[in-house]
């Protein structure tokens, strides 16, 4: 079986409401779709986020690397040469992770579709069934809080709390909502790079006396500065989860070489895909790392290649997979089942996912 064509096209889905984090504001996920034909007929598709402020990518450079580089390297390629292959795009073109995964995740959904197995279960995978959390964008309080009621009614029971606009005025926030909506709920809190070392601290620390009982802290500090993440993950009791610090395999190896976090968030867009997020879930899991399993703005189709991965590896024990759920309509049929805070699988060969017409 050989790839005789990869073809890209852009479209647009609109979100209930505009996301918002330290780093960016959108108020629609528009991707790049990817379309991968073979000689036996069977057709994958994947999907890439362009998200200019944490991976550099634009929709043009996405088109651009995959029609100059990625499909030029791959058309012609045989899948009884899986491993060549997949080495063959992660070095095709440097970086470009996000044009890189959803081709990778098309291939993928090409190799399992060909077995006749749906991929979570091509990669080893049994759990049917994930739980995400949802997003509350960064706003004043009052919005704030009234996101956060919003997601607890529609049955959500894990929160990731975006922050990190405001310093220490952030700590308030947290508390104040964790005072509004009682003990249960679970507060993950997201300062995306947003505080300086020592602020991280005094922010976490002022939220540990409070009892704010927040589950963890993700990238509270710049993501080169992993010197900076050391010293907070030393510092605090909160476990601490590295972000945009971990693109590649080599920085989950350094994360853990210096236990820099606790764990590790991993995105198809920042690795450049499955093939690359394995070798992540590889090392993390020698180590006991435990993973979450998060996505950018994207909408179903790549969301759905994360909930693959998430539900084959038992490293992967949280999981950030909003993304449909934030959108306000959906293109798409079959695949993984998104309701509100419950990701069902199905055992439909390949990813599942189509646009519907
Ligand atoms: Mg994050």
């Amino acid at each position: 079986m050989r790839i005789t064509n990869i073809t890209a096209q852009i479209r647009s889905t609109p979100l209930k409401t505009p996301f918002k984090t330290a780093l960016r504001a959108v108020s629609e996920v528009k991707d790049v779709y990817v379309t991968v034909e073979t000689n036996s007929g069977i057709i994958g598709f994947g999907e890439a986020a362009p998200t200019a402020a944490i991976t550099g990518e634009t929709i043009p450079s996405i088109m651009s690397a995959i029609d100059g580089y990625i499909k030029p390297s791959l058309v012609g390629r045989d899948f009884s040469e899986f491993e060549t292959m997949m080495n063959t795009l992660s070095k095709c073109i440097i970086g470009n992770t996000s044009a890189k995964a959803a081709v990778d995740m098309a291939l993928y959904d090409i190799y399992s579709q060909s077995l006749k197995l749906p991929l979570f279960r091509f990669l080893g995978g049994s759990k049917t069934q994930i739980q995400t959390d949802v997003t509350i964008s960064v706003n004043d309080d009052a919005t704030m809080l009234k996101d956060t009621l919003i997601a607890l009614e529609e049955g959500f029971t894990s929160l990731k709390i975006k922050v990190g606009t405001r310093g220490i005025a952030d700590a308030d926030t947290i508390i104040q909502i964790r005072k509004q909506i009682g003990p249960i709920p679970a507060i993950r809190v997201d300062a995306n790079q947003g505080w300086g070392p020592k602020e991280a601290v005094t922010i976490i620390r002022l939220l540990e006396d409070a009892g704010a009982d927040v589950e963890l802290v993700e990238q509270p500090v710049p993501a080169k500065d992993l010197d900076g993440l050391t010293y907070v993950t030393n510092n605090t009791l909160t476990p601490i989860l590295a972000d945009e610090s971990v693109f590649s395999p080599a920085d989950a190896g350094e994360i853990i070489r210096r236990h820099a976090a606790d764990f590790i968030n991993i995105k198809l867009m920042k690795t450049g895909g499955i093939f690359q997020a394995l070798k992540i879930c590889s090392i993390a899991e020698a180590y006991g790392v435990k993973c979450m399993m998060g996505c950018m703005c994207e909408s179903k189709a790549s969301v759905a290649a994360a909930a693959h991965l998430a539900a084959a590896k038992a490293i992967i024990t949280m999981a950030d997979l909003d993304g449909p759920h934030l959108c306000k309509e959906d293109p798409f049929e079959g695949g993984p089942s998104f309701n509100g805070p419950i990701i069902r699988m199905t055992e439909a060969p390949g990813i599942g996912v189509r646009f519907k017409n």
